[in-house]
Protein backbone atom coordinates (compact mmCIF):
# COMPACT_ATOMS: atom_id res chain seq x y z
CA UNK A 1 0.00 0.00 0.00
CA UNK A 2 1.03 3.51 -0.91
CA UNK A 3 0.95 6.12 2.01
CA UNK A 4 0.14 9.52 0.84
CA UNK A 5 -0.80 13.13 2.22
CA UNK A 6 -3.56 14.48 0.28
CA UNK A 7 -5.03 18.27 1.05
CA UNK A 8 -7.72 19.51 -0.83
CA UNK A 9 -7.96 23.09 -1.97
CA UNK A 10 -10.74 24.77 -0.18
CA UNK A 11 -11.95 26.72 -3.60
CA UNK A 12 -15.44 27.05 -4.66
CA UNK A 13 -15.91 26.52 -8.37
CA UNK A 14 -18.71 26.87 -10.91
CA UNK A 15 -18.31 25.28 -14.08
CA UNK A 16 -20.64 25.98 -17.19
CA UNK A 17 -21.48 28.25 -20.15
CA UNK A 18 -23.22 31.41 -19.08
CA UNK A 19 -22.05 30.72 -15.00
CA UNK A 20 -21.00 34.75 -15.57
CA UNK A 21 -24.41 35.41 -15.23
CA UNK A 22 -23.89 34.58 -11.48
CA UNK A 23 -21.50 36.71 -10.50
CA UNK A 24 -23.70 38.96 -8.88
CA UNK A 25 -24.63 36.14 -5.90
CA UNK A 26 -21.54 34.82 -5.69
CA UNK A 27 -19.67 38.86 -4.96
CA UNK A 28 -22.99 38.74 -2.17
CA UNK A 29 -21.83 35.52 -0.71
CA UNK A 30 -18.29 37.07 -0.21
CA UNK A 31 -19.63 39.80 0.82
CA UNK A 32 -18.08 42.05 -2.01
CA UNK A 33 -19.98 45.31 -1.93
CA UNK A 34 -17.79 47.56 -3.70
CA UNK A 35 -15.39 45.43 -6.27
CA UNK A 36 -12.52 46.29 -7.97
CA UNK A 37 -12.21 44.57 -11.19
CA UNK A 38 -9.04 43.78 -12.72
CA UNK A 39 -8.08 42.75 -15.85
CA UNK A 40 -6.12 43.55 -19.11
CA UNK A 41 -6.06 46.28 -21.58
CA UNK A 42 -7.29 44.20 -24.12
CA UNK A 43 -9.74 42.46 -22.03
CA UNK A 44 -11.31 45.87 -20.75
CA UNK A 45 -14.58 45.20 -22.59
CA UNK A 46 -14.90 41.80 -20.56
CA UNK A 47 -14.73 43.48 -17.22
CA UNK A 48 -17.18 46.36 -18.46
CA UNK A 49 -20.05 43.53 -19.62
CA UNK A 50 -19.23 42.48 -16.10
CA UNK A 51 -19.85 45.44 -14.19
CA UNK A 52 -23.43 45.42 -16.36
CA UNK A 53 -23.87 41.88 -14.53
CA UNK A 54 -23.57 43.81 -11.11
CA UNK A 55 -26.45 45.82 -10.37
CA UNK A 56 -26.33 47.95 -7.00
CA UNK A 57 -22.47 47.35 -6.33
CA UNK A 58 -20.51 50.47 -6.94
CA UNK A 59 -17.43 48.96 -9.07
CA UNK A 60 -14.03 50.24 -10.01
CA UNK A 61 -11.73 48.76 -13.07
CA UNK A 62 -8.42 48.76 -13.13
CA UNK A 63 -7.40 47.46 -16.77
CA UNK A 64 -3.89 47.68 -15.89
CA UNK A 65 -2.75 43.87 -15.50
CA UNK A 66 0.39 42.74 -17.46
CA UNK A 67 2.84 39.28 -17.64
CA UNK A 68 4.82 38.33 -14.44
CA UNK A 69 3.34 40.58 -12.16
CA UNK A 70 5.55 43.37 -11.60
CA UNK A 71 5.55 44.74 -8.34
CA UNK A 72 4.99 48.32 -9.53
CA UNK A 73 1.81 47.57 -11.45
CA UNK A 74 0.52 46.04 -8.16
CA UNK A 75 1.31 49.45 -6.63
CA UNK A 76 -0.55 50.98 -8.74
CA UNK A 77 -3.42 48.87 -8.31
CA UNK A 78 -3.25 49.30 -5.11
CA UNK A 79 -3.82 53.09 -4.99
CA UNK A 80 -7.18 52.25 -6.88
CA UNK A 81 -7.98 50.04 -4.25
CA UNK A 82 -7.46 52.26 -1.74
CA UNK A 83 -8.93 55.38 -3.73
CA UNK A 84 -12.39 53.37 -4.09
CA UNK A 85 -12.04 51.60 -0.89
CA UNK A 86 -12.50 48.44 -2.49
CA UNK A 87 -13.88 44.93 -0.21
CA UNK A 88 -13.20 42.51 -2.55
CA UNK A 89 -11.32 41.75 -5.74
CA UNK A 90 -12.95 40.48 -9.08
CA UNK A 91 -10.22 39.50 -11.37
CA UNK A 92 -11.72 38.58 -15.07
CA UNK A 93 -8.58 37.40 -17.36
CA UNK A 94 -5.80 35.20 -18.03
CA UNK A 95 -2.81 34.03 -15.35
CA UNK A 96 -1.24 37.81 -15.52
CA UNK A 97 -4.51 39.37 -14.67
CA UNK A 98 -5.34 36.16 -11.88
CA UNK A 99 -1.81 37.16 -10.80
CA UNK A 100 -2.37 40.82 -10.14
CA UNK A 101 -5.39 39.96 -7.32
CA UNK A 102 -3.15 37.58 -5.73
CA UNK A 103 -0.59 40.35 -5.32
CA UNK A 104 -3.60 42.56 -3.82
CA UNK A 105 -5.08 39.47 -2.22
CA UNK A 106 -1.62 39.17 -0.33
CA UNK A 107 -1.08 42.48 0.39
CA UNK A 108 -5.13 43.13 1.58
CA UNK A 109 -6.23 39.61 2.54
CA UNK A 110 -9.45 40.76 0.49
CA UNK A 111 -11.34 37.77 -0.91
CA UNK A 112 -10.98 37.09 -4.40
CA UNK A 113 -13.68 35.76 -7.26
CA UNK A 114 -11.32 34.29 -10.39
CA UNK A 115 -13.09 34.46 -13.56
CA UNK A 116 -10.45 32.82 -15.63
CA UNK A 117 -10.05 33.38 -19.56
CA UNK A 118 -7.06 31.15 -20.45
CA UNK A 119 -5.81 28.02 -19.38
CA UNK A 120 -2.94 29.06 -16.93
CA UNK A 121 -4.43 27.50 -13.80
CA UNK A 122 -2.93 30.18 -11.59
CA UNK A 123 -6.62 30.50 -10.29
CA UNK A 124 -6.37 27.13 -8.44
CA UNK A 125 -3.09 27.89 -6.57
CA UNK A 126 -1.56 29.55 -3.37
CA UNK A 127 0.86 30.64 -5.51
CA UNK A 128 2.51 33.92 -6.27
CA UNK A 129 4.85 34.60 -9.16
CA UNK A 130 5.98 38.62 -8.94
CA UNK A 131 8.81 40.71 -10.35
CA UNK A 132 10.71 43.00 -9.25
CA UNK A 133 13.81 44.94 -11.16
CA UNK A 134 14.12 41.73 -13.30
CA UNK A 135 13.99 39.32 -10.51
CA UNK A 136 11.15 36.99 -10.30
CA UNK A 137 10.27 35.40 -6.71
CA UNK A 138 7.82 32.81 -6.39
CA UNK A 139 5.35 33.29 -2.43
CA UNK A 140 3.09 30.31 -1.97
CA UNK A 141 0.44 31.63 1.04
CA UNK A 142 -2.82 30.67 1.76
CA UNK A 143 -4.08 33.87 1.45
CA UNK A 144 -3.15 34.15 -2.42
CA UNK A 145 -5.55 31.21 -2.86
CA UNK A 146 -8.75 32.39 -4.42
CA UNK A 147 -11.94 32.19 -2.37
CA UNK A 148 -14.28 31.54 -5.47
CA UNK A 149 -13.93 30.86 -9.04
CA UNK A 150 -16.15 31.07 -11.85
CA UNK A 151 -15.39 28.85 -15.09
CA UNK A 152 -17.25 30.15 -17.86
CA UNK A 153 -16.78 28.50 -20.95
CA UNK A 154 -18.04 31.37 -23.10
CA UNK A 155 -15.42 33.72 -21.95
CA UNK A 156 -12.94 31.14 -23.84
CA UNK A 157 -14.63 31.12 -27.53
CA UNK A 158 -12.61 33.69 -28.81
CA UNK A 159 -9.28 33.05 -26.86
CA UNK A 160 -6.96 33.23 -30.09
CA UNK A 161 -5.90 29.50 -31.45
CA UNK A 162 -2.38 30.71 -30.98
CA UNK A 163 -2.83 31.32 -27.43
CA UNK A 164 -5.31 28.43 -27.05
CA UNK A 165 -2.35 25.90 -28.43
CA UNK A 166 0.42 27.61 -25.93
CA UNK A 167 -1.72 28.12 -22.77
CA UNK A 168 -3.11 24.20 -23.37
CA UNK A 169 0.70 22.91 -23.17
CA UNK A 170 1.72 25.35 -19.93
CA UNK A 171 -1.66 23.61 -18.33
CA UNK A 172 -0.55 20.36 -19.18
CA UNK A 173 3.14 20.94 -17.95
CA UNK A 174 1.43 21.21 -14.61
CA UNK A 175 0.01 17.97 -14.69
CA UNK A 176 3.16 16.13 -16.09
CA UNK A 177 5.04 17.33 -13.27
CA UNK A 178 2.44 16.52 -10.94
CA UNK A 179 2.87 12.59 -11.87
CA UNK A 180 6.32 12.66 -11.29
CA UNK A 181 5.87 15.08 -7.81
CA UNK A 182 8.15 13.96 -5.08
CA UNK A 183 5.55 14.47 -2.99
CA UNK A 184 2.80 13.72 -5.76
CA UNK A 185 -0.46 11.13 -4.85
CA UNK A 186 -2.68 8.82 -6.22
CA UNK A 187 -5.69 11.61 -6.10
CA UNK A 188 -3.60 14.38 -7.83
CA UNK A 189 -2.33 11.69 -10.55
CA UNK A 190 -6.26 11.28 -11.33
CA UNK A 191 -6.65 14.54 -12.03
CA UNK A 192 -3.42 14.88 -13.91
CA UNK A 193 -4.31 12.08 -16.00
CA UNK A 194 -8.06 13.37 -16.89
CA UNK A 195 -6.94 17.11 -17.33
CA UNK A 196 -3.87 15.68 -19.78
CA UNK A 197 -6.20 13.88 -21.76
CA UNK A 198 -9.12 16.25 -21.92
CA UNK A 199 -7.00 18.94 -23.21
CA UNK A 200 -5.03 16.17 -25.43
CA UNK A 201 -8.24 15.95 -26.91
CA UNK A 202 -9.65 19.78 -27.14
CA UNK A 203 -6.67 21.28 -28.54
CA UNK A 204 -6.53 20.06 -31.50
CA UNK A 205 -10.32 20.18 -32.67
CA UNK A 206 -10.21 23.58 -31.69
CA UNK A 207 -7.57 24.27 -34.67
CA UNK A 208 -10.50 23.90 -36.73
CA UNK A 209 -12.81 25.42 -35.22
CA UNK A 210 -12.26 27.81 -32.42
CA UNK A 211 -15.20 28.04 -31.39
CA UNK A 212 -16.65 24.09 -30.74
CA UNK A 213 -17.91 24.64 -27.30
CA UNK A 214 -17.55 21.37 -26.37
CA UNK A 215 -13.83 21.30 -27.24
CA UNK A 216 -13.91 24.59 -25.10
CA UNK A 217 -15.52 22.94 -22.46
CA UNK A 218 -12.74 19.93 -22.23
CA UNK A 219 -10.09 22.13 -22.67
CA UNK A 220 -11.27 24.61 -19.26
CA UNK A 221 -12.01 21.57 -17.16
CA UNK A 222 -8.85 20.28 -17.90
CA UNK A 223 -7.03 23.15 -17.13
CA UNK A 224 -8.79 23.33 -14.02
CA UNK A 225 -7.69 20.23 -12.89
CA UNK A 226 -4.02 21.03 -14.54
CA UNK A 227 -4.45 24.05 -12.22
CA UNK A 228 -4.95 21.66 -9.07
CA UNK A 229 -2.03 19.75 -9.72
CA UNK A 230 -0.01 22.95 -9.93
CA UNK A 231 -1.66 24.08 -6.71
CA UNK A 232 -1.38 21.00 -4.73
CA UNK A 233 1.98 19.23 -5.49
CA UNK A 234 5.37 20.56 -6.02
CA UNK A 235 6.92 20.83 -9.81
CA UNK A 236 10.62 19.72 -10.25
CA UNK A 237 12.81 20.67 -13.27
CA UNK A 238 10.35 21.63 -16.05
CA UNK A 239 8.77 24.88 -14.07
CA UNK A 240 12.27 25.81 -12.84
CA UNK A 241 13.74 26.27 -16.50
CA UNK A 242 10.70 28.37 -17.28
CA UNK A 243 11.04 30.64 -14.27
CA UNK A 244 14.29 30.58 -15.50
CA UNK A 245 14.03 31.75 -18.50
CA UNK A 246 11.21 33.76 -17.85
CA UNK A 247 13.12 35.89 -15.41
CA UNK A 248 16.21 36.08 -17.29
CA UNK A 249 15.05 36.58 -20.69
CA UNK A 250 11.24 37.99 -20.46
CA UNK A 251 10.42 34.94 -22.25
CA UNK A 252 6.83 34.71 -22.80
CA UNK A 253 5.38 32.76 -20.29
CA UNK A 254 3.34 29.84 -21.74
CA UNK A 255 4.99 29.68 -25.04
CA UNK A 256 8.34 28.70 -22.94
CA UNK A 257 6.39 26.08 -21.22
CA UNK A 258 5.22 24.74 -24.51
CA UNK A 259 8.70 24.53 -26.11
CA UNK A 260 10.43 23.40 -23.00
CA UNK A 261 7.77 20.47 -21.65
CA UNK A 262 8.69 17.77 -24.47
CA UNK A 263 12.55 18.26 -23.71
CA UNK A 264 12.33 17.82 -19.49
CA UNK A 265 9.58 15.17 -20.25
CA UNK A 266 12.46 13.45 -21.69
CA UNK A 267 15.04 14.19 -19.24
CA UNK A 268 12.74 12.68 -16.42
CA UNK A 269 11.63 9.55 -18.56
CA UNK A 270 14.43 7.38 -17.06
CA UNK A 271 13.96 8.15 -13.93
CA UNK A 272 10.31 8.35 -13.30
CA UNK A 273 8.99 5.63 -15.81
CA UNK A 274 5.50 5.33 -14.34
CA UNK A 275 4.82 8.73 -14.98
CA UNK A 276 5.99 8.45 -18.12
CA UNK A 277 4.15 5.11 -19.07
CA UNK A 278 1.10 7.53 -17.68
CA UNK A 279 1.73 10.21 -20.16
CA UNK A 280 2.19 8.13 -23.03
CA UNK A 281 -0.98 6.20 -22.25
CA UNK A 282 -3.55 9.23 -21.99
CA UNK A 283 -1.61 10.75 -25.10
CA UNK A 284 -1.89 7.17 -26.83
CA UNK A 285 1.95 7.26 -28.29
CA UNK A 286 4.45 4.61 -26.84
CA UNK A 287 6.96 7.61 -25.77
CA UNK A 288 5.72 9.91 -23.26
CA UNK A 289 7.88 12.93 -24.79
CA UNK A 290 7.55 12.23 -28.61
CA UNK A 291 3.56 12.54 -27.71
CA UNK A 292 4.09 15.53 -25.82
CA UNK A 293 6.14 17.26 -29.05
CA UNK A 294 3.60 15.75 -31.54
CA UNK A 295 0.43 17.22 -29.60
CA UNK A 296 2.38 21.05 -29.70
CA UNK A 297 3.46 20.26 -33.37
CA UNK A 298 -0.13 19.64 -33.83
CA UNK A 299 -2.19 22.14 -32.43
CA UNK A 300 1.08 24.93 -33.79
CA UNK A 301 2.99 25.64 -30.62
CA UNK A 302 5.72 27.45 -31.24
CA UNK A 303 8.46 24.43 -31.42
CA UNK A 304 12.03 26.21 -29.86
CA UNK A 305 13.57 28.85 -28.14
CA UNK A 306 15.16 30.58 -30.76
CA UNK A 307 11.48 31.52 -32.68
CA UNK A 308 10.04 32.71 -29.15
CA UNK A 309 12.97 35.36 -28.81
CA UNK A 310 15.85 33.76 -26.74
CA UNK A 311 18.89 35.16 -28.27
CA UNK A 312 21.61 33.26 -29.93
CA UNK A 313 24.72 32.31 -27.18
CA UNK A 314 22.42 32.74 -24.29
CA UNK A 315 22.55 29.17 -23.38
CA UNK A 316 25.40 28.63 -21.41
CA UNK A 317 24.23 31.34 -18.80
CA UNK A 318 20.81 29.86 -18.78
CA UNK A 319 22.21 26.34 -17.96
CA UNK A 320 24.34 27.95 -15.30
CA UNK A 321 21.65 29.96 -13.50
CA UNK A 322 19.12 27.41 -13.80
CA UNK A 323 21.35 24.63 -11.80
CA UNK A 324 21.29 27.13 -9.28
CA UNK A 325 18.97 25.75 -6.45
CA UNK A 326 17.33 23.33 -8.50
CA UNK A 327 13.77 22.18 -7.60
CA UNK A 328 13.70 18.73 -6.38
CA UNK A 329 13.78 16.50 -9.78
CA UNK A 330 13.45 12.64 -10.30
CA UNK A 331 16.65 12.89 -12.42
CA UNK A 332 20.25 14.35 -10.92
CA UNK A 333 20.16 18.09 -12.35
CA UNK A 334 23.46 18.85 -13.87
CA UNK A 335 25.11 21.58 -15.78
CA UNK A 336 25.53 19.41 -18.82
CA UNK A 337 22.34 17.64 -18.40
CA UNK A 338 20.69 20.91 -18.75
CA UNK A 339 22.97 22.73 -21.31
CA UNK A 340 21.80 19.85 -23.64
CA UNK A 341 18.32 19.97 -22.71
CA UNK A 342 18.27 23.68 -23.46
CA UNK A 343 21.06 23.70 -26.30
CA UNK A 344 18.05 20.83 -28.16
CA UNK A 345 14.86 23.26 -27.04
CA UNK A 346 16.94 26.30 -28.43
CA UNK A 347 17.39 24.54 -31.99
CA UNK A 348 13.49 22.75 -31.82
CA UNK A 349 15.35 19.15 -32.23
CA UNK A 350 13.05 16.61 -33.13
CA UNK A 351 12.90 14.16 -30.64
P1 LIG B 1 -2.07 36.36 -19.89
O1 LIG B 1 -2.95 36.38 -18.72
O2 LIG B 1 -0.90 37.30 -19.89
O3 LIG B 1 -2.94 36.60 -21.19
C1 LIG B 1 -2.31 36.79 -22.45
C2 LIG B 1 -3.13 37.76 -23.31
O4 LIG B 1 -4.34 37.12 -23.71
C3 LIG B 1 -3.56 39.02 -22.56
O5 LIG B 1 -3.47 40.11 -23.42
C4 LIG B 1 -5.01 38.73 -22.21
O6 LIG B 1 -5.76 39.88 -22.04
C5 LIG B 1 -5.45 37.93 -23.41
N1 LIG B 1 -6.59 37.04 -23.15
C6 LIG B 1 -6.77 36.26 -22.07
N2 LIG B 1 -7.91 35.55 -22.18
C7 LIG B 1 -8.48 35.92 -23.34
C8 LIG B 1 -9.68 35.52 -24.01
N3 LIG B 1 -10.49 34.58 -23.51
N4 LIG B 1 -9.96 36.09 -25.19
C9 LIG B 1 -9.11 36.99 -25.74
N5 LIG B 1 -7.95 37.39 -25.17
C10 LIG B 1 -7.65 36.86 -23.98
O7 LIG B 1 -1.47 34.90 -20.17
P2 LIG B 1 -1.53 33.54 -19.34
O8 LIG B 1 -0.66 32.61 -20.06
O9 LIG B 1 -2.92 33.16 -19.02
O10 LIG B 1 -0.85 33.91 -17.95
C11 LIG B 1 0.53 34.07 -17.82
C12 LIG B 1 0.85 34.63 -16.44
O11 LIG B 1 0.27 33.82 -15.45
C13 LIG B 1 2.35 34.68 -16.14
O12 LIG B 1 2.64 35.89 -15.49
C14 LIG B 1 2.55 33.49 -15.21
O13 LIG B 1 3.65 33.69 -14.35
C15 LIG B 1 1.24 33.45 -14.47
N6 LIG B 1 0.88 32.12 -13.94
C16 LIG B 1 0.89 31.98 -12.59
C17 LIG B 1 0.55 30.77 -12.03
C18 LIG B 1 0.51 30.62 -10.53
O14 LIG B 1 0.06 29.61 -10.01
N7 LIG B 1 0.98 31.60 -9.78
C19 LIG B 1 0.16 29.69 -12.84
C20 LIG B 1 0.17 29.86 -14.22
C21 LIG B 1 0.52 31.10 -14.76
Amino acid sequence: MQEFLYSALPTRVLFGTGTLGQLAAEASRLGIRRPILLTTSHQRQMAEDAISLLDGLSAAIFSGATMHSPVEVTEQAMKEVERVGADGIIAIGGGSTTGLGKAIALRTDLPQLVVPTTYAGSEMTPILGQTEDGHKTTIRDAKVLPETVIYDVALTLDLPVGLSAVSGMNAIAHAVEALYARDGNPIIDLMAEEGIRSLANALPLLLGNPRDSDARADALYGAWLCGICLGSVGMALHHKLCHTLGGMFDLPHAETHSVILPYAMRYNAEAAPQAAAKVARVLGTRDAAVGLQQLARNIGAPGSLRTIGMAVGTVDAAARRAVENPYPNPAPVTEDGIHRLLSDAFNGVIL
